[in-house]
């Protein structure tokens, strides 16, 4: 039966992304669709380097990344690297 399979799936994906919704077996699979692959993440939350394009949770952590890596660009020079 289709039905039975698909609730024995949902049962095993017991770590649920909370912005979409998408089931995984292993928190650390969650977590690296959380982090990196979660489209809705990234409507709602996540903090993206103007930079050089890298994805960040937290405002305070983005600051720290371009301060860190992009303090050329700070500065108004031309070259920006991480
Ligand atoms: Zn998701
Ligand atoms: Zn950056």
């Amino acid at each position: 039966m289709v039905f039975a399979g698909a609730a024995m799936q949902a049962q095993l994906r017991k770590y649920a992304c909370s912005w979409c919704m998408r089931r995984y077996k292993q928190a650390s699979s969650l977590g690296r669709h959380m982090r990196y692959e979660c489209e809705n993440a990234g409507k709602k939350k996540e903090q993206v380097c103007h930079v050089c394009g890298k994805r960040y949770f937290r405002p305070d952590t983005l600051t720290e990344h371009i301060q860190a890596c992009h303090f050329q660009f700070l500065y108004n020079t031309t070259q920006a690297s991480c």
